[in-house]
């Protein structure tokens, strides 16, 4: 299509004038976004056809990952950079006075998802992609992504997110691909030749067509896919009230459930998971019918990895397909999907493990709600037998008790492996929250720590970063990202340090000028930026952060020869819309940024930002800023996290508790390159089990905490009174139940050595080189290659380098 920045100035004129009907002069930067879009989807589709072409040719073993959220971001320059032609485009453009970056300022994020979880997902097709892998998505393609976040008067305000709303340049829709997925109905059993066979009858039945987005590899010449399915009603079905199924239909996939923690408990979602499944399966199957005789060799083939357990009726609805309509018996059926099915976990939160009602889930899923039901009996005697007399024992690992299904012992039950995502979160799940089933099926459990893509999280998001790197010690590491090791060679190289100093400043001076763009606050880019973005949640403990600062502030006021490095202290997150609790934290922040920032006394040495909308692309923009992460969850809550590594990989250090993958970040770094604080997740679960745990003691002798606690409720903020009643409320009547109090003199303390430390900046610089170097174990390439290796069993294909065409 173009070799050079000639040819591309040339084709893309040409494209503008002949898609817009423009003038190139005439048009907007929107016609040039998608004008560029659409020539480079193109310019990937030889490609993407050739790498299925080698797929089917090769036979090779092929994995589709399936997941309720992929939170991807923007596409353009991603796409760009792992093509090889950023700079060619760049420069054409340039040329033609148009400005790369203002064009990417077009394109909307496709935030089909909530945080960590859905970020993972757009992480792992990439990694997948660049390992020549082959490996595709299954998702839904939701109308409307996660919702958009302002803050009016310091309260979150939802809007809904429209990023349809000028089409999505990456996606072709393949109708003659789509799939009718039936709901409700009930099931008619029949006697064919001396075997039961099952007819789903009365049916309501949802189109499920897919959209399809190619997934583009890093200097290879692979182009996986991402499928999204989106709902429409079905032209087969004649119904009485055909408005209200209409209706009906498409809010299936009109909104992501904008909660990542608890399970909603609606019908609708329900029906959203199914949608996904069944649609995703069939459309497998189908594929694989074409190039294959034997269903029996399915496993041999095809792997399906559930994404936690939203996508777990993938286990019952591949039953399905292989008794009702490949009419296999029930082991052999059996067989093929446990070996098929693999699973990861991604919480131990109690609230957060997926249930549904009987009373919801067999009217709407009749069939497989009779599949699930013989999973459960047949897994409940095979219990029976090791385990007899257990009737508690059974009764706890049960799929179905107490009228509910519970869809994560599905999972364990119907997949060949089960993984954690961070070391501690696999050792809990395997001695305390899954005990039983480790004990059961000690083979199935492994750990794969998360990972981050390098690609978006480095060499797009922090440039100058990635050229001083290059500078150091060449571009190989870009493909092996371990070899970052080798910048440790520069820890006692002042020029260099003095190089990585600067790339810092330049990168905090503009996330200064957003800051200023966006809150009007001016900070100081010569104070630590001490950054917490991530979803709110309690456990996340916001909080712990937010009256660490209120302490701070105290300090200052009532001590005028108290001194402290100066900080910046940034906050980014979105709440859940139902989350009261995590709404009045936000407020409280954003009262706290009011308090401080308008204080004269104190604003020399704290400034609180909170920047609304956090979201992918904002979040590429503070990364390569950030001098400290926090990273700060009461431990044994944090399954992982993947912030951390972000933060980490772009140099800053790391303030954190003994959680989810900090952990194995400190490993890497030791103890001197990071900052540990509180408790341990081992002393956290010990307080749960046996008590001891007393939040008032600690309110009561700590004249520090009982001060800022003090504060949320007698006046100090000019708010109403009792706005910050419940967050007292939860520290003190409730018990604190995230440890807040308890880890509160620790985390002063951490933050004191932080401020010190800091000061010496040449010992700061080491540090944050020595974090960067050994960051190449958190790229998403290392966790793909283990899941490659030890849970899916498949190979690169495609190992050609980039055709250009
Ligand atoms: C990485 C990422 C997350 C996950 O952050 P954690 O700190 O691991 O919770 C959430 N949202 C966005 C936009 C991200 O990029």
């Amino acid at each position: 299509m173009f070799s050079n920045k000639t040819e591309f100035k040339e084709v893309f004129l040409q494209r503008l004038e002949m898609t817009c009907g423009k003038s190139f002069k005439e048009s907007s930067k929107r016609d040039r976004y998608q004008t560029l879009g659409n020539m480079i989807r193109e310019y990937v589709s030889s490609n993407w056809i050739k790498t299925n072409e080698k797929y089917r040719s090769a036979k090779e073993k092929q994995v589709y990952y399936l997941s309720i959220e992929f939170l991807l971001g923007k596409l353009l320059r991603h796409n760009l950079l792992n093509l090889g032609v950023d700079q060619v485009v760049q420069e054409g453009l340039s040329e033609l006075g148009i400005n790369l970056d203002d064009l990417e300022e077009v394109e909307a994020d496709a935030a089909l998802g909530n945080g960590g979880l859905g970020r993972l997902a757009a992480c792992f097709l990439d990694s997948l992609a660049c390992l020549n892998l082959p490996g595709h998505g299954c998702g839904i393609r939701y109308k409307h992504g996660l919702f958009e976040q302002k803050i009016v008067d310091g309260y979150q305000v939802e809007l809904p997110e429209q990023w349809l709303r000028n089409g999505h340049v990456w996606e072709v829709r393949k109708a003659d691909l789509s799939i009718e997925v039936p709901f409700w109905g009930k099931v008619e059993t029949l006697e064919k030749d001396g075997r039961l066979t099952f007819r789903h009858v009365d049916a309501e039945t949802i189109t499920a067509v897919p959209y399809d987005v190619p997934v583009v590899g890093y200097n290879t010449d692979t182009v996986n896919t991402l499928r999204l399915w989106s709902a429409e009603p079905s032209p087969y079905l004649v119904h009485k009230d055909i408005m209200k199924y209409k209706r009906e239909t498409e809010a299936v996939s009109d909104f992501l459930y904008p909660d990542d923690t608890h399970d909603e408990g609606k019908i609708l979602r329900l029906k959203q998971q199914y949608f996904l499944v069944s649609a995703s399966i069939r459309s497998i199957i189908r594929a694989y019918r074409k190039q294959f005789n034997r269903i029996e060799d399915l496993h041999e083939h095809v792997g399906i990895h559930i994404n936690d357990t939203h996508p777990v009726l993938a286990i019952p609805e591949l039953m399905r397909v292989l008794l009702d309509e490949e009419n296999l018996g029930w082991e052999e059926a059996w067989h093929i999907t446990t070996q098929t099915i693999s699973y990861t976990n991604h919480t131990t939160l109690a609230e957060a493990l997926e249930k549904w009602p009987i009373r919801i889930f067999q009217p709407l899923l009749p069939r497989i709600y009779m599949i699930v039901n013989e999973i459960n009996e047949r897994f409940c005697q095979q219990l029976w037998q090791k385990y007899p007399g257990e009737w508690n024992r059974i009764e706890n690992m049960a799929i179905i008790a107490h009228d509910q299904v519970k869809m994560a012992h599905l999972a364990i039950v119907g997949s060949h492996s089960v993984n954690g995502v961070a070391e501690i979160h696999t050792e809990i799940l395997k001695k305390r929250e899954m005990n039983s089933f480790y004990q059961l099926y000690p083979e199935k459990f492994n750990n794969k720590t998360n990972g981050i893509t390098h690609r978006r999280w480095l060499l797009k998001s922090n440039p100058k970063l990635t050229n001083l790197i290059c500078e150091g010690i060449g571009d190989s590491w870009i493909s092996k990202p371990d070899q970052l090791l080798e910048l440790e060679g520069y820890q006692d190289d002042p020029a260099f340090l003095d190089q990585l100093f600067m790339v810092k400043q330049e990168n905090k001076i503009k996330l200064a000028a957003r800051i200023k763009e966006q809150t009007g606050i001016n900070v100081d880019i010569t104070s630590i930026f001490d950054i917490q973005v991530k979803r709110l949640h309690a456990y996340k403990r916001q909080l712990l952060n937010i009256l660490h600062i209120m302490y701070l502030y105290n300090r200052i006021k009532e001590d005028s020869s108290f001194t402290m490095y100066p900080r910046t202290f940034i906050f980014g997150a979105k709440a859940s819309p139902g989350y009261y609790y995590a709404k009045k934290i936000i407020k409280l922040i954003n009262s706290v940024a009011d308090k401080v920032n308008n204080d004269p006394v104190v604003r020399g040495q704290i400034r609180v930002v909170f920047l609304e909308n956090y979201r992918v692309s904002l979040a590429e923009e503070i990364f390569p800023a950030a001098d400290v992460s926090e990273q700060i969850s009461t431990a044994s809550k944090e399954a992982s996290g993947t912030g951390n590594m972000k933060f980490m990989m772009n140099g800053a250090l790391t303030v954190g508790t003994l959680d989810g993958a900090n952990i194995e970040i400190k490993e890497m770094v030791g103890d001197d390159n990071i900052f540990i604080f509180g408790l341990t997740a081992e002393e956290v679960l010990d307080y749960y089990q046996n008590g001891g745990y007393r939040s008032f003691e600690y309110y009561h002798h700590d004249k520090r905490i009982r001060t800022v606690v003090d504060q949320l409720t007698n006046g100090f903020f000019e708010d109403v009174e009792d706005e910050f009643e419940m967050i007292s409320d939860s520290l003190i009547m409730e018990n604190d139940q995230y440890f807040v109090l308890r880890d509160f003199a620790s985390y002063i303390d951490v933050q004191k050595e932080v401020g010190l430390k800091y000061k010496d900046q040449n010992q700061w610089l080491k540090m944050s080189l020595l974090n960067i170097s050994r960051s190449g174990h958190f790229s998403s390439d290392r966790t793909i290659q283990q899941y490659a290796d030890d849970i899916w069993n498949i190979r690169p294909v495609n190992k050609r380098p980039l055709t250009k065409n």
